[in-house]
């Protein structure tokens, strides 16, 4: 199995580059974010409690994003491999991973970190935001995302550099070259 966490700051392009890292290695797509959108579509339980605090750009509990992600990898253990996208957001979600990843046997591969300068992110969501139709695409949803991303989801950064598995990956391109990028990586890895 090859399980893959694509990392980084909001509007890095994880959601754009997972789209086909996900076709290339026929991998089990587990994005928090697109799960969270789509129970508040739905009008879940869930989906009614996280709906405030994804609108102003805060984090949803641990407890909520973690167990999601324990039903999904529990339901697609014949799957050649999972590809997280937005999760882990914290250290607790990542420790909680681990302890997923040992119940059923598995481990993470690699953690790919999109690098990008903050100043090109804002510009690239405030975009975004114009056809995107996600309440958080807003400029004050966008500064929270972005403190929330640098005082809770960034020392994850640390807990994988611990492990030896994290791997910066420049952000900054055309989407295919960074897209290579990324398979030479994953390509290395087998
Ligand atoms: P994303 O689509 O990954 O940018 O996520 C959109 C929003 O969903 C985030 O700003 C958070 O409010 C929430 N969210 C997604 N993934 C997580 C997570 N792993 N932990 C906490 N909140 C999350």
């Amino acid at each position: 199995m090859l399980n893959i966490i694509l990392f980084g700051p909001p509007g890095a392009g994880k959601g754009t580059q997972s789209q086909q890292l996900k076709e290339k290695y026929n991998l089990t797509y587990l994005s928090t974010g697109d799960i969270l959108r789509e129970e508040m579509a739905a009008e879940t339980e869930i989906g009614r409690k996280v709906k405030d605090i994804i609108s102003k750009g805060g984090l949803v509990s641990d407890e909520i994003v973690v167990s999601i992600i324990r039903g999904r990898v529990e339901a697609n253990q014949k799957s050649a491999g999972f590809l997280f996208d937005g999760f882990p957001r914290t250290v607790r979600q990542a420790e909680m991973l681990d302890g997923i990843m040992k119940e059923f046997s598995l481990k993470i591969n690699r953690v790919l970190s999109l690098e990008v300068p903050e100043e090109i992110l804002i510009n690239r969501m405030i975009e975004r935001g114009k056809t995107s139709g996600r309440a958080d695409d807003n400029i004050d949803s966008i500064k929270h995302r972005f403190v929330e991303y640098d005082e809770k989801t960034k020392p994850v950064l640390a807990y994988y550099e611990k492990q030896g598995n994290l791997k910066g990956i420049n952000g900054v391109g055309q989407i295919q070259d960074i897209f290579a990028a990324l398979c030479a990586e994953i390509d290395k890895i087998q």
